[in-house]
């Protein structure tokens, strides 16, 4: 069988330890793109199968899911115009270089971050694109293609910026839009692509970027649309203090407050960070079962602050995490999130209030329920065939006893092999179909040259 052929029905036998509700000792059962059978230590399959793939080195975990990304910044990588800075001086150094951006550069950026996130276990993907400069008006387009070649699930959220520096708003004028043209493009690209199928690979959501760069209006007119068209929502919001004293100064209000007031107090929204809460204010998202993207690299490298993930899952948001933009990251690896994730909430919350278990929820299951998919991000009958496998080969894991702690505590950061939809994407550690070299020269090439559009 070739590496990329998909089998009728697979059998992945004995895995080494699996992450899962129920008991799959004896490994699962695929057909076609989902998972049908679990079988306990000892068991066999019902029936007669195609192909059996020997798991009996490996940790199986379910294909993780990215709840929050911005593609394009992979070609702005530890820019030095934007080192050491908090988050709105650092936007404000790179909004000049990202208004250079060409519909290629969005494309080759797709392909990179797609490719970064799959080899590190991650099978869905959101990703927050609010750049549209003159000629990359196209760019939800790009991505569209970009995810296609790389094989992985997507929510493309279809982002603006509205409101500039002359509107008291933060980002110049020559990277807004204006709002009859945001939302036009926002009901082309829903009606163009969005698949709300069980099993789909492309979603939309819209997404203002945040209450900072664009207007009021535009959050209300999103949130309509929204609802119109059956769509999920997302933007930032309650990333630091500058944006709480924000508030306070333009709309005299709270964020939360805010966000009622947009209609999008609702379980149809995920919100990135989410950090700056009042106790109340968390009860009441919690009671709006408003979804949290939870970015703690991110996070930590802006020095934002330290989400109260634990107490937002408590109070009943779902919680998933995001990798964020590779500017503030500056990479975009989902196991490694994950790691980050469970020693932050450690060192907030304490040993023994978070577990390596609560990390993996957050990064699979919680992360499924923001982007509102329910067959995804869990080993169970019925979901989709969507898996990491990773082993423990590496000197890091030598001597560890417990392999599913072994993966956060020892640091895993690259699977083995990875399947989307029962397909195989990555085996042996590299992506099927794709030349990863050129992708990288590409990359650097545009990076570059992006630069030097920019003056630098
Ligand atoms: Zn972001």
């Amino acid at each position: 069988m070739k590496q990329n052929e998909v089998a009728k029905t697979i059998w992945i036998r004995n895995p080494k330890a699996v992450l899962s509700d129920f008991d799959c000792g004896g490994g699962i059962v695929i057909a076609d793109s989902i998972i049908t059978e679990l079988l306990s230590s000892g068991d066999r399959p019902k029936r007669k199968v195609d192909v059996v793939f020997d798991a009996s080195d490996l940790v199986l975990l379910p294909g993780l899911v990215n709840t929050h990304h911005h593609f394009y910044q992979t070609l702005t990588r530890a820019f030095k115009g934007a080192l050491n800075k908090s988050l709105f001086h650092w936007l404000k150094s790179l909004y000049p270089v990202w208004a250079k951006l060409e519909p290629e550069d969005i494309h080759i950026a797709t392909q990179l971050a797609l490719a970064e996130l799959l080899l590190s276990g991650c099978t869905t993907t959101a990703d927050h694109h609010y750049l549209f400069p003159k000629g990359a008006e196209d760019a939800m387009d790009a991505q569209v293609v970009a995810s296609r070649e790389l094989g992985m699930r997507v929510t493309i959220t279809r982002g603006s910026m509205s409101l500039g520096e002359d509107q008291g708003g933060l980002p110049p004028s020559e990277v807004l839009q204006n709002e009859e043209a945001i939302l036009c493009d926002s009901a082309r690209v829903a009606s163009e692509y969005h698949d709300p199928e069980p099993g789909s690979f492309l979603q939309i959501a819209l997404a203002p970027c945040s209450p900072f760069s664009v207007t009021t209006e535009l959050m209300k007119e999103t949130s309509l649309l929204a609802n119109k068209l059956g769509l999920r929502m997302h933007t930032h919001l309650a990333e630091t203090k500058d944006e709480i004293d924000f508030f306070a100064e333009k709309f005299n209000t709270a964020p939360l407050d805010y966000l009622e007031d947009s209609g999008w107090l609702n379980d149809r929204v995920w919100i990135a960070h989410g950090i700056h809460f009042a106790d109340k204010e968390i009860l009441r998202l919690g009671k709006s079962k408003v979804g949290i993207s939870h970015c703690p690299s991110s996070n930590m490298v802006l020095g934002s602050g330290i989400c109260p993930a634990s107490r937002l899952e408590e109070a009943g948001c779902p919680l998933g995490i995001g990798v964020d933009g590779s500017a503030s990251n500056d990479c975009s690896n989902m196991i490694q999130e994950l790691r980050i994730a469970f020693l932050l909430q450690r060192s907030k919350y304490g040993a023994q209030n978070i577990s390596h278990l609560d990390a993996f929820r957050w990064g699979t299951k919680g992360s499924a329920t923001c982007l509102g998919r329910n067959d995804i991000g869990e080993i169970a009958t019925g979901r989709q065939a969507d898996l990491a496998f990773f082993e423990l080969s590496e000197l890091r894991f030598s001597g560890a006893n417990d392999p599913l702690a072994a993966l956060l505590l020892s640091g895993a950061h690259q699977a083995k092999h990875v399947m989307v939809g029962g397909n195989w994407r990555v085996r042996d550690g590299q992506i099927c179909d794709l030349d990863i070299e050129d992708l990288m020269y590409r990359h650097r090439d545009a990076a570059e040259q992006l630069l030097v559009r920019a003056g630098y």
